[in-house]
Formats: structure tokens, sequence, C-alpha cells
């Protein structure tokens, strides 16, 4: 989904407007599990639009610090953003801190909307005008709290985001896409310098390709691949407050955008509920997924046992990702990343006929029906691929499948076509 962020220092009403553009469609309104420190990503929609907004304002910087920490959580917001909601209090008018975000806001070339905040009626709308002199255009009188003038702000805001987000473009054709994942000092970066130190390419004018600046096009294996949201690796905003929210955010949206995940792994240390989070963010977002086990220059024996065990614990709801164990700072094993990216991705493409997939249905429920449940024994009449990427799968019954025997027809989808590297989604009709 495209990204609309809202950004401004504290108290100009970031809060007020979110909840002015979530509330009347409350339903939408979902939590973004992995946040843990506050909500800062939503679904939302507008005009029958959907779209992800993204709250800056859900943590105050200490007073001293203002001017370094709205600086620095508008970059990492407009980093991410397809288009920027500037958002000023029209009583204050614009601050030093203000122009220094404005300088942010040039430099990364996204449509920006200025709001000109706390305009309560008619007689303030002067004094908005005032904020011209930022030179962001037209500065939009509004009032978060009454919610005078934010319909047709949006309105205009809903014009300028794009029509389908980078995955729905990447259909069209162009390198596909990859998100490197990980918590701080796994070697995210080492892993990417590495890849792209040896094989960079500068890419002209690839047919389909968006040209998003955070993004990178490298070369590896014979093949450009788009990295995307490489920016948030390379440049590391140091955040004191806030950092997890930040980290998580920017997880969610390098998903957002990619097709396929490389979770990055430190072998020296435990598996951490961050690196389980990180995962759990990948199932959800339904993309592929690869595990690279990194620093494995300095695994030891006895680490290695500690490590065996680790992954057979936490890792075996994803046994299914491929995984590779390499080491970014030697070299070791990076060629292997190719093919286990291509292996994820053709898995994720998969679309099997309906012809072979209700022949499947009908080997598995002759060699393992349902159980009977209270005398009645719920049947599949049918099943289809309802979509790919990742593989979906609707099974029409007469009743409702008990959750081992969803579990059971999943297993079973695996056995058969394999589908190394991507999740699979195991819908149900129950046909009255
Ligand atoms: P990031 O935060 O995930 O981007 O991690 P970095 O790439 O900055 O790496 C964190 C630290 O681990 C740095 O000191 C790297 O030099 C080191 N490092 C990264 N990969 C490896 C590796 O494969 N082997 C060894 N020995 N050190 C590594």
């Amino acid at each position: 989904l495209p990204v609309l962020a809202i950004v401004g220092r504290p108290n100009v009403g970031k809060s007020a407007l979110v909840n002015r553009v979530l509330g009347r469609r409350e339903a939408v309104v979902e939590d973004k599990p992995g946040v843990t420190r506050d909500r800062v990503a939503y679904k939302a929609e507008w005009a029958g639009r959907r779209f992800t907004l993204v709250d800056t304002g859900g943590w105050e910087p200490d007073a001293a610090g203002i001017n370094a920490a709205v600086a620095a959580q508008a970059e990492v917001a407009i980093d991410l953003a397809d288009v920027v909601l500037f958002v000023v209090d029209s009583n204050v008018g614009a601050t030093a801190t203000d122009e220094h975000v404005v300088k942010l806001l040039r430099r990364a070339n996204r449509p920006v909307f200025l709001a000109a905040n706390k305009v309560d009626d008619a007689r303030q709308e002067a004094q908005s005008s005032a904020l011209w002199s930022l030179g962001l255009g037209e500065p939009y009188p509004v009032s978060a709290l009454h919610g005078r003038g934010v319909a047709d702000l949006l309105d205009l805001i809903m014009a300028k985001m794009p029509e389908v987000s980078a995955v729905a473009k990447q259909e069209l054709g162009g390198p596909r896409r990859v998100a490197i994942l990980g918590r701080p000092n796994v070697g995210k970066s080492s892993l990417l310098n590495k890849a792209a130190g040896e094989e960079r390419v500068v890419v002209n004018e690839l047919a389909g390709t968006t040209r998003d600046p955070v993004d990178e096009q490298i070369e590896l294996g014979g093949k450009v691949w788009t990295f995307v949201d490489t920016a948030g690796i390379r440049k590391r905003v140091h955040l004191q407050q806030g950092a997890d929210f930040y980290a998580s955010l920017r997880t969610s949206a390098a998903l957002e955008k990619a097709e396929v995940a490389v979770v990055v792994l430190d072998v020296t240390e435990p598996i951490s509920t961050q690196d389980l989070r990180i995962i759990d963010l990948v199932l959800e977002s339904g993309r592929a997924l690869v595990l690279a086990f990194n620093k494995w220059d300095l695994l030891d024996d006895d680490r290695r046992r500690y490590l065996e065990r680790e992954i057979e614990q936490d890792l075996h709801h994803v046994t299914w990702a491929p995984r590779v164990n390499i080491s970014a700072r030697t070299g070791r094993h990076l060629e292997k990343l190719v093919p286990a990216l291509e292996l994820a991705l053709e898995s994720w493409d998969t679309r099997v006929p309906t012809g072979k997939f209700n022949a499947f249905l009908a080997e598995l429920t002759a060699s393992h029906p349902h159980p009977v449940r209270g005398g009645k024994q719920p049947r599949i009449l049918f099943g289809t691929q309802a979509a790919s990427r990742p593989p979906t799968f609707v099974l029409f019954t007469t009743g409702f499948l008990d959750p081992g025997y969803r579990r059971y027809v999943q297993r079973r989808l695996r056995e058969i076509y394999g589908f190394e590297g991507s999740p699979i989604v195991v819908n149900m009709r129950v046909r009255e």
C-alpha cells in the first residue's frame, strides 16, 4: 500500500489529525503487531483508497533534544513515505525546527502537503497565509479537532498518492525486490556492501523500474535485483527514544515494497525474541522468506551445537525457508544467496491448476478423511488456488474443518509441492 506520513513538531496536532483520518472508519483501523512501543502505522482508507498512515507523533522528545529528535523522526518517515503531510500550528507559525524539516523535505523530493492546523474558524484563516514563507506552496488551513478542511485536504492528497503499490508495479516486469531485514548488528549493511561492492551496476532505464532513491539495484548471479529501503540500512539514524518502533516500522515498510525477505541472523548470539518478531512480520506480510545465518566465520563447535538446538526449537514453524550459512566479512557462500532467493520466489509465484489441485484433494480426503465430529463429518467439496504471491488456496466445505485437519492439508501441500521459501495460505468457505 502507498504510505502517507504525518510529520511535524510535538503539539501541532498530528495525533488529532490521525484520529480524524481514521475516526470515521473505525473498522479499518488495526494494530500493527510488532510495534511494541506505540502504534505508528495504521491501515487507513479514504474515498475507497487504501493506504498506510504513518504517525510520527507517538512520542515526545525531551525539551533539549527537540530539534534533533524531530529531524530524525522526520527523516525516517520521509524516507518511507510516498506523500508527506507536514503539519504546522498556525497559531505559532513557522519555527526554526519547522525550517529544518522543510530542508529535509526539499531534499527528499516527495510530494508534500502543508497543513496549517488549529484554524478552527474562518476568521483565523488569514494567519495561515504566513506559512507561504516556508516555500512548500499553499498552506491548507485545517482544524484537526473540529474536522474543518480535513476532508478537502485528504482528497487532494489522495490525488497525489501512487495508484499501485511497488509490488503491483513489479508484476509489470523489472527486477525482483528484496528486503534485507534483521536486528541491529547482525551484519545487514556488511552483507549489502559485500554484494554491492563487488557487482554494483548503474542502471539507467530498466523497464518497469520504480526509481525510489532509497532502493538500490545490484547485479548478483547474472541478474539485477532491487534491494528495497537500503537507505535504512546504510544511513543509521541514531534515535534514543523510539528506536524500537522505527525498527519495526522500517521492517514493515520494507516488506510492503519487497517480494522476498532475507532475514539475517547472527550465529554468535542466541536467536532472540526480536529475531522471531521480524520473522513473524515477514510471515504476516505474506512475502517469501530466506534465512541467512551470518558471521559463520566466528562459529565454533560449542556454539554450533547450541545453534542447532535453537533452530530446532525456535524456527520449527519456518522449516520451509531456505537457509544459507554465510559470512558477510569473508564472503563465504554469498553466492548461495541467489539460488535461495530464486527458489523462494518461484514458490511464491506458483500456481497450481485447479484440476491438479482437486486431484490432490481427492487423494488426500480418500486416504485421510476428516474425523467425525458430533455425528457429522465435514467434507471438502472442491478447492481452487485463489491467488499466488503467496499461494492462497480456498477449500469449499460442508462444515468447519478442524484446525488440526487444516494443518494436515497444509502439510500435505508442502510435501507434494514443496513451496520452499514461501508461506502458503489455506482458507475455507462453508457451503450451507
Ligand atoms: P547491521 O546493523 O545489521 O547493518 O550490521 P553491520 O553490517 O553493521 O555489522 C555489525 C558488526 O558485525 C560490524 O562490526 C561488522 O564488521 C560485523 N560483521 C558483519 N558480518 C560479519 C561476518 O560475517 N563475520 C564477522 N566476523 N563479523 C561480521
